[in-house]
């Protein structure tokens, strides 16, 4: 089987929530997402999505990615998709790192080897498990009041799960962080993210400021390494790393350094499915817990989300990011349903999602 054509499509997605802040004053207001498709010279199409949280999250932005595609492409024109490996090796060789340009284009090839052998991908991922992942909500930094009743909100819809944002000032946050958490149910989990948003000073301050017996994990709270090692070796609260956790190399110092219980496990951030694969395994070995999320994304970010995350122990799985609640536009369908919060990889082939071309619109580059 070999690669013979990739259209790259653009679609606009509008925030659901009207505008979504993050400590640092960061403002998103809609986000710019890149979706391939890849055919065969058999006949089969895959699909894969990469949706850069806006310019200010990462080092990766949405023009990057259509860039990186257009660097890439050509040197996959002919090659197997099914050898994940392999094209991951032919990207690299074409590309040093921008793996958020990668990875749309490596989760259409999982998408295309899964419909060539009629399985779901989380079967050829190491095999689905049979837990119902719970979803978990993005609330965005406010008025503590208003995140109380915006978690208030998601847990009648079922959500057991809760990202809290902050990162501002110490004393707003512990009361973000307290009201957050005030009508807090058995069995919730909550992470409590900075995005990178604090020092170390402003940390142990907040920390402070809390009443002991709390039960959040702390994510993110610093922007670099230092400072995330210099909080960690003097605060007792659980943490887990997003930002910083983004490549086999950055885990494995991670956990080198004993820096983190856990990590967030971004597909486009973290590389695609074929790294996410490695990554979930490097975590697994070392007993660190994984919540399944994407920076963003529609119906086929959230279809890789699912399917990675389908192949994560329960013990370790914390959660899955709904992406398709952040965004108010859907480009494409899929037997996956949220029912009471959780949520199962659907049985279809590849990915199991069917695109909404009529949504996509016309490719904005084709290679073949
Ligand atoms: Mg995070």
């Amino acid at each position: 089987m070999k690669i013979v054509q990739i259209d790259v499509f653009k679609v606009d997605l509008p925030y659901s929530g009207g505008v979504y802040l993050l400590s640092g004053g960061r403002e998103y207001r809609s986000f710019d997402a890149t979706i391939v498709r890849i055919s065969t010279d058999n006949g089969i199409e895959g699909w894969g999505e990469s949706t850069p949280f806006g310019t200010t999250y990462i080092g990766a932005h949405a023009r990057g990615v259509r860039a990186g595609i257009e660097e890439i492409a050509p040197s996959l024109l002919g090659l197997d998709p099914r050898r994940s490996d392999r094209i991951n090796d032919a990207m690299d060789s074409a590309l040093v790192a921008h793996e958020h340009a990668k990875t749309a284009l490596d989760v259409a090839c999982w998408d295309i080897f899964g419909k060539s052998v009629d399985l779901p991908v989380c079967e050829l991922l190491g095999g689905r498990t049979d837990v119902r992942m719970p979803v978990i909500s993005s609330i965005y930094t406010g008025d503590p009041e208003d995140m109380r009743r915006r978690v208030a909100e998601h847990r009648e819809a079922g959500y057991t799960s809760h990202s809290i944002k902050i990162g501002d000032d110490p004393a707003l946050d512990a009361d973000r962080i307290q009201a957050s958490l005030a009508d807090r149910k058995a069995g919730e989990y909550f992470i409590v993210d900075a995005n990178g948003g604090m020092t170390p000073e402003m940390a142990l301050r907040m920390l402070r400021l809390l009443p002991s017996g709390l039960d959040f994990v702390l994510e993110a709270p610093c922007a670099s390494w230092r400072e995330c090692l210099s909080l960690r070796r003097r605060s007792n609260v659980p943490m887990i790393w997003d930002e910083l956790a983004v490549s086999d190399s950055s885990i494995v110092q991670l956990i080198g350094d004993d820096a983190a219980e856990g990590i967030g496990l971004k597909i486009s951030k973290n590389g695609g499915l074929t790294r996410c694969r490695r990554q979930r395994d490097i975590c697994i070995a070392a007993g660190l817990t994984i919540s399944v999320q994407e920076t963003t994304g529609s119906d086929i970010a959230f279809a890789a989300i699912v399917q990675m995350g389908q192949t994560v122990p329960k013990r370790l799985l914390r959660c899955v990011l709904e992406s398709r609640d952040m965004v108010s536009l859907k480009t494409a369908d899929g037997d996956f349903p949220v029912v009471n919060g959780h949520v199962v990889a659907p049985a279809t082939p590849g990915l199991g999602i069917a695109p909404r071309l009529q949504v996509l619109g016309e490719p904005v580059a084709t290679y073949r």
